[in-house]
């Protein structure tokens, strides 16, 4: 049976590999789920390794591995979408069309064609097979949803046992793992609300019904509710983003309508559920106490991401024999972003873990964070990925 620490070894022996092919998939970053040029890379690496399967709808990519005995199979999974954001970094590799994958999505990748190379050369050893997801549309397009949608956890013919992904951060020291079980990152979801009203002239309000002040006041009393009607041990956050009204060219014009949106996190079903029964009724009381009507739309969001108990101990475990005691981190808190992971563990157990990957020459407290435009991520750590991930399936399996 292979240790992580073997996987480790044969890990750093792809390096070259699977750092070349991560700067190849940064210089040409697609966006949300139609990736017919990352898919094709990585089609081109992962040939022979195993049976593929295409998705319809996204440039997904579903890789079956066998083991040379028979057993269950466990799920890997790597996100494959860049961002809408235009690179400002100064690496010889940047991107020059308009996206970045300022997510170090392409470290997931590059992980996870390092996991396959790995599973497949320790086949002989697993009782058991591995399938890997490579997975369009992360960031906001539900691409793990439409994955499940497809059937894409059943092509080995039997539902995986368990299911595990990674994802890199700058603002985590280089190397450092993290997890936790339970709650690890926040359902993320967006509100929109509009007040129409009807405009008029400014010197007299009273014959118009005016937007703005209610749109006002809902945004201030959504504060106080979150504050008044909600566990303040289960933290709900919504934070309004943007405000639309009028026009700044005319202060004397009441305009008919007035429009705010916020991104809003839950980590617990039972929030989400709460605050999707109380925000409308709210706003819609206002707006009627105004002599008005509102229109209020909550997006789909993503699902609360909440680690299994026994998932999250096997990442523990197997990152202290990758890392060392020290450089594992049993996070205290979850964090208030959004993963569509969560989808996936909504559907078998599983765990979600955490990679530092700041550079070394950078403070990474003080280190430009993920989605930003400078964000850089220190692609040394791609094995350590790659053996993660291939050492969690092996846990399942020999
Ligand atoms: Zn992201
Ligand atoms: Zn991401």
């Amino acid at each position: 049976m292979q240790t992580p620490q073997d996987l480790l070894i044969s890990a750093h022996e792809l390096s070259g590999e699977l750092i070349s092919l991560r700067q190849k998939l940064h210089e040409n970053p697609e966006f949300a789920l139609d990736l017919p040029t990352t898919q094709k890379t990585l089609l081109d690496h992962l040939a022979g390794l195993g049976e593929i399967t295409l998705g319809k709808n996204l440039s997904s990519i579903a890789l079956h591995i066998k083991g040379a005995n028979p057993g269950p199979t466990v799920l890997l999974r790597a996100d494959m979408d860049a961002l809408h954001v235009t690179e400002e970094t100064d690496l010889t590799f940047a991107s020059k069309n308009g996206y970045m994958h300022a997510c170090g999505h392409d470290l997931h990748m590059a992980s996870g064609v390092g996991a396959a190379k790995l599973l497949f050369q320790a086949r002989d050893g697993l009782s058991g097979d591995v399938l890997i997801w490579f997975q369009p549309g992360e960031e906001g397009h539900h691409g793990a949803d439409i994955m499940i949608d497809e059937g894409m956890l059943e092509v080995t013919g039997s539902r995986p046992i368990a299911a595990y992904g990674l994802h890199v951060f700058t603002s985590l020291p280089l190397g450092i793992i993290a997890c936790k079980p339970g709650p690890l990152m926040a359902s993320a979801g967006d509100l929109n609300v509009t007040f129409h009203g009807s405009g008029g002239h400014g010197s007299m309000p009273w014959l118009s019904k005016d937007p703005v002040a209610p749109m006002v006041e809902a945004i201030s009393a959504l504060q106080t509710m979150l504050n008044k009607q909600f566990d303040q041990f289960d933290p709900v956050i919504l934070n309004v983003s943007w405000i639309r009204a009028g026009d700044d060219a005319t202060n004397n014009v009441i305009p008919d309508s007035a429009s705010f949106g916020a991104t809003v996190r839950t980590f617990s079903e039972t929030n989400t559920k709460k605050l999707h029964e109380l925000a409308p009724k709210l706003i819609h009381s206002i707006a009627e106490g105004f002599g008005l009507t509102a229109s209020v739309e909550f997006s789909q969001a993503t699902r609360v991401l909440v680690n299994d108990k026994t998932s999250a101990d096997i990442v523990a475990a197997t990152a202290k024999e990758l890392v060392g005691e020290a450089g594992y981190m049993n996070m205290e808190h979850p964090i208030a972003g959004g993963e569509d992971f969560a989808s996936i563990v909504h559907e078998i157990p599983g765990a979600f873990v955490f990679v530092g990957a700041c550079p070394p020459a950078i403070d990474h407290a003080q280190a430009p964070t993920n989605h930003s435009a400078r964000a850089l991520f220190d692609d040394s750590v791609i094995p350590l990925g790659a053996a993660l991930l291939a050492s969690l399936a092996v846990a399942h399996l020999s």
